[in-house]
């Protein structure tokens, strides 16, 4: 068994299939945690979840990249095109509500944590106005969005792109509200930041990007320094497609990235899949 804790097949990329992509997924001994970016694919997520018994799983969250507020231009190809959207301000009670808004007679909630948030500061604002007042909108969202885990007592999903210092040191100075429980999903970055993160006790999901080549980034020897208990794995479908297949990311093509973890830690495929099958029951409390 795998499971998938990052995925969007609550984006329009399934709107035709997702009900043929779950079945494949859950009859392949796949479960799934389906990730919101803004208030209508969070609560996308929601009700997707509900409609299973178990297997499938919600989390819910305002993704920094709409916060931009026209402080960026961003350039619409394939990638963020799911981005393609108006900005949005964190409306906590709304956000509250998709918590309890299970409407199918089901004990507990399907929604396992709050993300993805974070910090995200690849599309950058051209002066340095504006780039102070996008960062500022940035901590002000995760902030108030570390309030509403906190609150309900949920792990907290990260995202992180370019901005790993000034996350860490938002993490540093906000102990109070700093979760227990979290993972920094799809990590890109150096040793040095990997080692912060699991110093905070937090997880560190693995997805298709360890298949790229960016500058300054070694994935090998992130792995490599991630102790087996602290790994996830996850798509991020529609994006990040492995390159053993072509065109649109599922849960099923997470075996690539359990392949290549297996590969690097030099250890059986069905060791990772039990391992980071534990780690995600742990801490989304599955
Ligand atoms: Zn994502």
């Amino acid at each position: 068994m795998l499971i998938d804790t990052h995925a969007h097949l609550n984006f329009n990329a399934y709107k035709a299939d997702s009900e043929e992509v779950i079945k494949r997924t859950l009859e392949n001994d796949i479960w799934v945690i389906n990730i919101g970016t803004k208030y209508e694919t969070s609560k996308k997520a929601v009700e997707i979840a509900e409609k299973y018994e178990r297997g499938v799983y919600a989390a819910i969250g305002l993704h920094p990249i709409h916060l931009n507020a026209g402080l960026v231009k961003m350039k619409l190809d394939q990638e963020e095109t799911a981005f393609n959207s108006r900005e949005e301000s964190f409306d906590y009670e709304k956000y509250k509500e998709l918590v309890h808004s299970t409407g199918s007679g089901q004990a507990k909630s399907k929604v396992v944590a709050i993300g993805e948030i974070g910090l995200d500061y690849y599309w950058k604002p051209k002066t340095r106005r504006k780039l102070e007042l996008f960062k500022e909108k940035q901590r002000e969202a995760l902030l108030k969005q570390l309030d509403l885990a906190y609150e309900l007592n949920l792990p907290v999903i990260f995202h992180c792109r370019m901005a790993h210092k000034d996350l860490i040191n938002l993490l540093k100075e906000n102990p109070e509200i700093r979760p227990q429980k979290a993972v920094a999903h799809g990590f890109v970055g150096n040793l040095e930041e990997l080692k912060e993160y699991l110093n905070f006790g937090y997880y560190i999901g693995f997805n298709g990007i360890i298949f790229k080549s960016i500058e300054g980034i070694v994935f090998e020897e992130n792995i490599e320094s991630t102790p087996l208990d602290k790994i996830l794995i996850e798509t991020d479908c529609p994006y990040l497609t492995p390159p053993q297949i072509e065109g649109r990311n599922e849960p099923l093509y997470l075996k690539y990235i359990v392949e290549k973890i297996a590969k690097i830690k030099n250890i059986s495929y069905e060791e990772i899949a039990e391992i980071t099958t534990k780690n995600a029951k742990k801490l989304f409390n599955l």
